[in-house]
């Protein structure tokens, strides 16, 4: 069926006090968008998580911070009361080893989606972002290591990753459809992969960067350098650094070019899981005897994000040396697990 054509009105310029709103704030990357909107002097922030606030991993000063589930259509209406914009970055979901094992947790997450652009259409917001994932895209394009990089079209025909991947993919066609039939202007960006500070690096949910990192940091410690990784090691992935993310939520989300459009938000830069553990071995400055778990969760052998459509528009892409944002990442854990250690709170974010 053919899609109706929008013309798309120029949004009154964004004040500094009109009210945004994230949900997923007390995560990694809503938490680190918030910061990030903080500094760039908004003064009107809603930040809401379903986790009690002395878990949240990030806290902004001056942000209205709720402790909310938004599965549920009454808080979402609480939540996007008032708002200009709303970012809906919350979902429940971790690493592979969480994903793989907790599908129909993953899946549900289609109600948050599903009752926050309901909200935010009903609340008369400008603008609503979603977080979507590489997971969304065919796995079967994926089956190799020396991966060709995933461009927007390869979605489809549909085989995406179950769960987590398929939540992806109706939640996108919810935002594609209230831009065409009820004219919300909404922004999809597919994440690949992101790290840095303030992510999850404990509990079962952590990504790779994480995990390897913290595992690093705990053989140091206990003196036994050895180290398990899921799978032959040989499986590739690209990393987007946080600082990357949140600008390209804002660049996606502002662009009038994209409404309603699925695009890559990712870096280009592929390493394999055995190229990623010798880089953290670099900066911690240590060598480790590896294991290989073949029956450990692995996800697709390989993923890159092709990054062509998104320089395309906006002239940018996420540009962060995999190198230098690890030895941030790294730096950080190993500072939240002697504060762990030292019998400090932390969150495992
Ligand atoms: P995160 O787990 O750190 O943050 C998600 C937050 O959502 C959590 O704090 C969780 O408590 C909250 N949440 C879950 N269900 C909720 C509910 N019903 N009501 C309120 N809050 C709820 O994850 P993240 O890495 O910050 O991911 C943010 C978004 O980006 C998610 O949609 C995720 O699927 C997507 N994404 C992330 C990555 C990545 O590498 N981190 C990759 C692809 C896509």
């Amino acid at each position: 069926m053919q899609e109706t054509k929008r013309i798309v009105e120029k949004d009154a310029p964004l004040k500094k006090d009109d009210l945004i709103v994230l949900t997923g704030a007390g995560g990694f990357i809503a938490g680190n968008l918030a910061l990030y909107f903080k500094k760039k002097g908004f003064t009107n922030i809603r930040a809401v998580d379903k986790k009690p606030l002395c878990e949240w991993y990030l806290h902004v000063p001056g942000a209205q911070n709720l402790s909310l589930d938004v599965s549920r259509e009454d808080n979402c209406r609480r939540v996007c009361e008032g708002a200009v914009e709303v970012y809906n970055l919350a979902a429940d979901m971790g690493g592979m080893g969480f994903i793989e094992r907790f599908r129909v947790e993953c899946l549900r997450s289609v109600l948050i989606n599903t009752h926050m652009i309901e909200a935010a259409y009903q609340a008369g917001a400008r603008r609503y972002f979603f977080s979507s994932s590489a997971c969304a895209y065919n796995t079967l394009l994926q089956k190799d290591p020396k991966v060709r990089a995933l461009k927007e079209a390869d979605a489809y025909p549909a085989m995406a990753e179950r769960g987590y991947g398929w939540e992806k993919l109706i939640s996108e066609m919810f935002c594609q459809e209230y831009w065409h039939e009820r004219g919300l202007k909404t922004a999809i960006a597919r994440f690949h992969n992101v790290y840095g500070p303030h992510g999850t690096w404990d509990g079962g949910r952590e990504k790779a960067p994480a995990a390897l990192c913290r595992k690093v940091i705990e053989a140091i410690d206990t003196g036994r350098k050895e180290i398990t990784i899921w799978g032959n090691g040989e499986q590739t992935r690209s990393f987007m650094y946080i600082a990357d993310c949140v600008e390209g939520i804002d660049k996606i989300m502002h662009s009038d070019e994209l409404i309603a459009t699925p695009i890559n938000l990712g870096s280009s830069e592929l390493v394999s899981i055995n190229g990623l553990l010798s880089k953290i071995e670099k900066i911690a400055g240590v060598k480790m005897e590896r294991r290989y778990d073949l029956n450990a969760p692995q996800g697709v052998a390989g993923r890159n994000s092709d990054n062509t459509f998104i320089q395309q528009v906006l002239h940018w892409e996420p540009k962060t040396k995999l190198d230098k944002g690890l030895a941030e990442t790294y730096a950080w854990i190993q500072e939240q697990y002697a504060r762990r250690k030292a019998g400090q709170r932390v969150g495992i974010g």
